[in-house]
C-alpha cells in the first residue's frame, strides 16, 4: 500500500477512520512518524525496503521489521537485516486498527527506534543511551540509505546508530566482520548469526566472526563448536576474484587501524546485488543475484567438503584438496596413528611422528633439528604469533630455539604496515590441527608451512623403515619389467615372422581409413606387438566367464594378467557382435596412433582364424555409467572427482580434435565409453566409431548414422553431418549426465520435465542450476564449478553447431573458470528426442540406448 507523507486523512478513512499517528514515507522515517504493517520506506536510488514481513506463509500473523532488496533489483523477497528477530509481533490483520497494530517510532524523545507490539508493548529498541537531547529530538531521523544501512541521524547530521554495526545472518557490501579494539556505541565487534530455520530469522546455531584469540582468521561455529576456519591472514590488503557465473568480481578487504580490525567486501558499480550468508544449515555462502536467470547464484559455499570441516583429519593431519577426491593424509613426518581406522576412513585419532624429535632439554635440545617445508597450506590453527621478524630465515631460528615449537610459517606484511610489522611469523608449540592443502584460494591465502623434523630427515618415514620398503619393491618392479621386455621382444619377433604370411598387421603412418587393414594390404611396421591367441587364452583363463567383465556391441570384454603380472581387459569380437571387422580395425588402426593419458591405451590385438581380440590396459573402475548411474556406487564420485573426470573428457577430446597428429571424431562419446582407472581418473575408449579427417576438413556427410540416442547431435542425426561439433554436443550431454547422476536415456520424468536436457534448461532458466547437482553429492560440491559445468554443459547442446563451443575454449573454461560466457540458447534438441528416426536401424549397442544408422541427405 502506498502512503505519502502526512496523507493522514486518507489513512484514517481506510483504517475505518480512527486516527493513527503520519506513516512514513520516501527514504525516512522521522520522529512522529509511525510505521505499521504494510507501510514502507524505500532507500533513496531504490535498491533497499524496510517495512514488516513475514518470513513463513504458514503464520502470516507473525511479522518482523526487516530490510530487503526492493523487487526492481531483486524479484525474490530476500531479506538481508531483521530488527526484531528473536521476538516478532503478532499482526491481526481483522482488526485494521492502528492503534491495536504493531508499530516502529522514533521514541524516547525521538532518540531511540522502538518496534512496540499491538498492546504497546516495547518488543525491540535500538537501545541508544544518551545520544541526543530531547530539545532537539524533532529533526532525529531513522534513513534507509541506498546501501542496505538504516541510520539514525542526529540533529546535526551525526549517526547515532547504524543497522550494519547490528547484522543479522547476512553482510552486504560496507558490512565489516571483525573487532573493535575499544567498544564504541557499546559495539566491540561485528560477527553474523544464522536463522534457526528458513522461516523463523531469530537466532540459529550457526556463527561467523572473528577468533576472540586472534585477529588472523575467521570462524564459523556451530554453537560453541568450531565449525570452519578460513586461512590464516597472510597480510592482503585486498583481493579479488572473478565469477563467471554471475560475471561478479568480488574484492576482499582488510583494514586493521588503531580502533578497529575487519575484513569487508565490495563489488564494482553496476554489479549484480551480492551477499554473504550463514545458513541455518550452517554453510557460510556467497551470493551473487543472476539477472537472467532472476534467482540468487551460490558461488561459493564452506566448509566446501567432507574433510575441510574444522580438525576433520585429526592433530598432524590435513585435508588434501590438491587431489581428484579430497582427502585426509598426514603432515609430512608423520603416520596414522592408527593404520586400521585410517585406511577405514576413520580420521579423529589424527597422525603422530614417524620418527621422534630430540626431546627438549635433552643434548642437543632440537638446535639441530631441520625444516620440512609443505607448500599451498591453509595453515593449522593455535598458532602463537611473533613480532618484528624481518625474514623467514628469521622465523625458523625463533622457532629452533624454541624446542616445544614443531612447525613455523613466515609472510611478509609489506602491503599491510599500517601497524609497524612488516611480517608475520606465526609458530606452533602443541598438536597441529586443521591444516588444510588448498593451491591457491583468492591467489593469496595457501602458504608455506615449515614442519620441525629431525635432522637428517629426508622423507615421511625414517631411513631404515624407508630402504626396508623401497628395496623389495625396486628389486620386484626390476625383475617385472625384465619379463614383460623380454614378452614384449618375443611378441614382436612372432609378429616379425607372420608378416610373410597370412597375419594381419597393423600399419602405422599416414593411415586416413580402415581400409588399410583391409585383406592383402602389405604391413611393414607395428606400433603395438600382435599377441598370440594362446597366451590370451592363458591370460583369461580360457575365456572364463570368472573373468569377464563386460559385454558391449563389440562382444564380451575380459580381465586378463599376462605373464609377468600385468593386467590387461580383452575385448573379443563376438560372432554374433552387432559390430564388425570394420569397426575392429578402425579401433586398432586409430588408437595405434593416438596416445594421451586420457585415452585408453590399447597394448595389442591378436587375429588369429576368426578370432579378433584386442588387449587394452584394464581399468580398476570399468566403466563411469557403472558407478554414476548406480545408486550404491555414485558417491565414490563426489564433486571433486566429477569435475575431474569432465575436465579429463574435455581434455582427451581435445586432443582427439585438435592436439594429436589427426583430426579424429570420436562419434560415440558417452559415460559407458569413459572409463576409470583406479584413481577415477577418466579415459575415453571404444574408437570403433571414429573418423579421421584430413587437414583442412571441417565437417563430413554420411548415410551411416552411428552412435548413441541421446547423445547424438541434431544435424548428424537428421542430416547425417557430423564434425567436431558433433562429439562436443556428446560432451554435453555427457557432463550434464555427470552432474545431475541421471542417465540421458532415463525415460523418467525428470521433476515434470519430458528429459534431462529439457531438465536442466528449465532449471538454468529460473536461475536453479545448481538444483540440478545430484543429491548424493552436494555435500563436496563447489558450486562455482558445478555452475561453471553446466553452463558450458548447456553451451555444448546447443542446436546450432556455431554455437557449440571447440573443445580448446571448453578445456580452457574449465581450467580457468574466468571467462565470461555467453548465455546459452535453448537447446531445441531436447523437443525433438522422440522425433521419428529416419532410415534403417543396422546397429544396435547392448546398452539400453538404440545406436542407430539413419537415412542422411
Ligand atoms: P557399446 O559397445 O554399446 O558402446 P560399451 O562401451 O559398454 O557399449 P565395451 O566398450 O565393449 O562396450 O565395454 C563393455 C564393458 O567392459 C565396459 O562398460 C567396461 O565395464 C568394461 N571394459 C571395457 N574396456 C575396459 C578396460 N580397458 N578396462 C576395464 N574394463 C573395461
Amino acid at each position: 500500500m502506498e502512503w505519502s507523507r502526512c496523507t493522514c486523512v486518507t489513512a484514517a478513512v481506510l483504517l475505518l477512520l480512527l486516527p493513527r499517528p503520519c506513516s512514513p514515507a520516501g527514504d525516512k522515517l522521522t520522529h512522529g512518524e509511525s510505521m505499521l504493517p504494510g507501510d514502507t520506506i524505500v532507500s533513496d536510488g531504490g535498491a533497499f525496503v524496510l517495512g514488516f514481513f513475514a518470513p513463513s506463509e504458514a503464520t502470516p500473523a507473525r511479522q518482523y521489521v526487516g530490510i530487503w532488496y526492493s523487487n526492481t533489483t531483486v524479484t525474490v523477497q530476500t531479506v538481508v537485516w531483521v530488527a526484531n528477530r528473536d521476538a516478532p509481533v503478532i499482526v491481526d490483520g481483522r482488526s485494521g486498527n492502528s492503534s491495536s497494530a504493531p508499530s516502529l517510532a522514533l521514541a524516547n524523545g525521538g532518540s531511540n527506534l522502538v518496534l512496540s507490539d499491538a498492546s504497546g508493548r516495547v518488543v525491540w529498541t535500538t537501545n541508544i543511551t544518551g545520544a541526543t537531547s530531547a530539545g532537539t529530538a524533532g529533526s532525529t531521523a531513522a534513513v534507509l540509505r541506498n546501501d542496505g544501512n538504516l541510520v539514525i541521524l542526529s540533529p546535526d547530521g551525526a549517526t547515532l546508530w547504524r543497522s550494519f554495526d547490528h547484522p543479522t545472518d547476512t553482510l552486504i557490501p560496507g558490512m565489516k566482520v571483525g573487532r573493535r579494539y575499544r567498544p564504541q556505541d557499546g559495539v566491540d565487534g561485528w560477527r553474523i548469526v544464522s536463522w534457526k530455520g528458513p522461516g523463523d530469522p531469530s537466532p540459529g546455531s550457526f556463527s561467523y566472526g572473528m577468533d576472540p584469540n586472534t585477529s588472523l582468521q575467521l570462524l564459523l561455529w556451530n554453537g560453541t563448536r568450531i565449525y570452519w576456519r578460513t586461512s590464516a591472514w597472510t597480510g592482503y590488503m585486498t583481493a579479488g576474484k572473478y565469477h563467471g557465473t554471475t560475471g561478479t568480481v568480488i574484492y576482499l578487504t582488510v583494514i586493521d587501524n588503531d580502533e578497529e580490525i575487519y575484513s569487508s567486501f565490495s563489488v564494482a558499480d553496476g554489479a549484480p546485488p551480492t551477499r554473504y550468508v550463514v545458513t541455518y544449515a550452517g554453510k557460510f555462502q556467497l551470493l551473487s543475484w543472476n539477472r537472467n536467470a532472476s534467482a540468487w547464484a551460490t558461488l561459493e559455499s564452506w566448509p566446501s567438503r567432507a574433510c575441510s570441516t574444522y580438525g576433520s583429519c585429526g592433530a598432524y593431519g590435513y585435508c588434501d584438496h590438491s587431489q581428484a577426491v579430497a582427502t585426509c593424509k598426514c603432515l609430512d613426518g608423520f603416520e596414522p596413528a592408527s593404520q586400521g581406522e585410517w585406511s577405514r576412513g576413520m580420521f579423529s585419532r589424527g597422525c603422530r611422528r614417524s620418527q621422534a624429535l630430540a626431546p627438549c632439554g635433552g643434548s642437543g635440545g632440537g638446535e639441530g633439528d631441520a625444516f620440512l617445508a609443505m607448500s599451498n597450506m591453509k595453515v593449522p590453527d593455535k598458532f602463537v604469533l611473533l613480532g618484528n621478524m624481518i625474514s623467514d630465515d628469521e622465523c625458523a631460528a625463533a622457532c629452533r630455539r624454541n624446542c616445544p615449537c614443531v612447525a613455523y610459517a613466515y609472510a611478509s606484511l609489506r602491503s599491510s604496515s599500517a601497524k609497524g610489522d612488516n611480517a608475520r611469523c606465526l609458530v606452533w608449540t602443541g598438536e597441529l590441527v586443521d591444516a588444510q592443502m588448498i593451491g591457491a584460494i583468492w591467489g593469496v591465502a595457501a602458504e608455506t608451512l615449515n614442519l620441525r623434523v629431525p635432522a637428517g630427515f629426508t622423507g615421511k618415514k625414517s631411513g631404515t623403515k624407508t630402504v626396508k620398503i623401497l628395496l623389495p619393491v625396486l628389486a620386484s618392479v626390476l625383475i617385472v619389467t625384465c619379463i614383460v621386455l623380454l614378452w614384449f621382444c618375443k611378441c614382436r619377433a612372432k609378429g616379425k615372422r607372420r608378416s610373410s604370411g597370412s597375419e594381419k598387421k597393423l600399419v602405422p603412418g599416414s593411415v586416413r581409413t580402415s581400409s588399410e587393414l583391409e585383406e592383402g594390404n602389405p604391413t611393414e611396421d607395428l606400433e603395438f606387438p600382435s599377441i598370440q591367441f594362446s597366451d590370451i587364452a592363458v591370460a583369461t583363463n580360457n575365456f572364463s566367464s570368472a573373468c569377464m567383465i563386460g559385454r558391449g556391441g563389440f562382444g564380451k570384454v575380459y580381465k586378463g594378467t599376462l605373464l609377468g603380472g600385468r593386467e590387461v581387459a580383452v575385448k573379443r569380437l563376438g560372432k554374433d557382435s552387432e559390430q564388425g571387422i570394420e569397426e575392429f580395425k578402425n579401433e586398432a588402426i586409430l588408437i595405434s596412433k593416438l596416445q594421451h593419458r586420457n585415452l585408453v591405451r590399447l597394448l595389442g590385438c591378436c587375429t588369429e582364424g576368426a578370432e579378433r581380440l584386442l588387449i587394452y590396459e584394464y581399468l580398476a573402475n570399468k566403466g563411469l555409467d557403472a558407478v554414476l548411474f548406480d545408486n550404491e556406487r555414485k558417491s565414490l564420485l563426489d564433486w571433486p572427482t566429477r569435475f575431474g573426470i569432465i575436465k579429463g573428457v574435455a581434455r582427451g577430446l581435445l586432443y582427439l580434435h585438435q592436439d594429436s597428429r589427426l583430426t579424429v571424431i570420436h562419434r560415440d562419446v558417452k559415460a559407458s565409453n569413459v572409463l576409470l582407472d583406479a584413481e577415477m581418473r577418466p579415459k575415453i575408449a571404444d574408437f570403433g566409431m571414429a573418423k579421421i579427417f584430413g587437414e583442412n576438413q571441417q565437417k563430413a556427410n554420411t548415410k551411416r548414422v552411428v552412435g548413441t540416442y541421446g547423445y547424438i547431435a541434431p544435424e548428424y542425426q537428421i542430416e547425417g553431418i557430423f564434425s567436431v561439433k558433433s562429439d562436443v554436443y556428446s560432451f554435453g550431454i555427457l557432463v550434464l549426465e555427470i552432474v545431475s547422476g541421471v542417465r540421458i536415456s532415463s525415460t523418467d520424468d525428470i521433476m515434470g520435465s519430458p528429459g534431462l536436457v529439457a531438465y536442466a534448461w528449465k532449471l538454468w532458466k529460473e536461475g536453479n542450476a545448481s538444483d540440478l547437482v545430484d543429491t548424493s553429492i552436494v555435500e563436496s560440491c563447489a558450486l562455482d564449478e558445478v555452475l561453471l559445468s553446466i553452463h558450458v554443459g548447456l553451451l555444448c547442446v546447443q542446436d546450432d553447431p556455431s554455437g557449440r563451443p571447440l573443445m580448446s575454449s571448453v578445456v580452457s573454461i574449465l581450467e580457468n573458470g574466468i571467462v565470461s560466457l555467453p548465455a546459452p540458447d535453448q537447446p531445441a534438441y531436447f523437443a525433438d528426442r522422440n522425433c521419428k528416426v529416419k532410415g534403417d536401424d543396422v546397429q544396435s549397442s547392448r546398452n539400453s540406448i538404440t545406436m542407430t544408422v539413419l537415412q542422411g541427405r
